[in-house]
């Protein structure tokens, strides 16, 4: 799951990492975090300059006392475990949209689309609208030949954001939760949303009393369908999970989430299920 999203993360003009849209005072600020079977777990955020926020988040799980660390503290751990300082510039893509987003600053969450038809970047990569990246998290889950389950998450949180804001995606329970006994989860979407819910945390445990991946994301869908009335119009959050016996299943807010399904004879990209259609 590290290598998984480490894939994402180092492509340039992207939607995670450092080519990511930065924050409105125009730095590109990571967040990422890991986790395993057996709740061993580590995290980052607000870490700026270092190409592979995920595995600073797996050596915080391995090498600290500690779940997270965050910002000039995440960056300093990470230049003392090796990690090269990148230098601080946006990417070509992540510069026009940080300069079209200047003409007017409106600081307005967008919703976070995908669009089902791959547009050429291959199956596993995000897909451009009106050529923009809609799309700001990668988050993987797995299971292994012995049957144990893993997660990561990783992103630039919401483009053009408050500087220091994080959402859910760092945060163990929000953006990812793993439970090696009933399965894993992760979020994407308005992070806000899914902390005030405990997203994947919450999936897990409608997985616990039985509920399928599919239908336990449909039920933390709902909650926040509920909470958010009419602004659910306004956002988009979606959650894709795992259980322990290898059965996979999504659900969004809105229509246009999808997700890559790679087994040993499977590769492929699946629209998943909406509250909207
Ligand atoms: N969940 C991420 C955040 O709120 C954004 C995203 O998934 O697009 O930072």
């Amino acid at each position: 799951v590290e290598r998984g999203v480490m894939v994402t993360e180092d492509e340039i003009n992207c939607c995670v990492g450092l080519g990511a849209n930065p924050d409105r005072d125009g730095f590109v600020t990571l967040d990422a975090c890991i986790m395993d079977h057996q709740f061993n777990c580590g995290s980052v955020a607000f870490l700026e300059r270092i190409k592979h926020p995920v595995s600073v988040a797996r050596r915080v799980m391995e090498k600290t006392p500690h779940v997270m660390l965050v910002g000039e503290g995440a960056q300093q751990f990470a230049v003392a475990e090796g990690f090269k300082l990148e230098p601080q510039e946006l990417s070509p893509d992540a510069k026009k949209a940080y300069e079209k987003w200047l003409q007017n600053s409106k600081y307005e969450p967008q919703i976070n689309r995908e669009n089902v038809e791959n547009k050429g970047h291959g199956p596993f990569a995000p897909s451009q609208i009106d050529g923009e990246w809609n799309h700001d998290t990668i988050g993987m889950v797995a299971i292994d030949s012995h049957g144990q389950l893993g997660g990561s998450c990783t992103t630039s949180g919401m483009g053009f954001k408050m500087r220091g804001r994080l959402g859910d995606s760092p945060i163990i329970g929000a953006g990812l939760y793993v439970d090696g006994e009933v399965g894993a989860c992760t979020a994407t979407g308005q992070g806000e949303d899914v902390i005030r819910v405990a997203g994947s945390h919450s999936v897990v445990e409608m997985m616990r009393q039985g509920y399928g991946p599919e239908l336990a994301c449909r039920k933390i869908i709902e909650r926040i369908v509920k909470i958010k009335g009419d602004d659910v119009k306004k956002i988009q959050v979606a959650f894709l999970a795992i259980n322990k016996n290898g059965v996979v299943g999504a659900y969004a807010i809105h229509k246009g989430f999808s997700y890559a399904l790679k087994t040993n004879t499977t590769e492929k990209l699946i629209a998943a299920k909406s509250w909207f259609s």
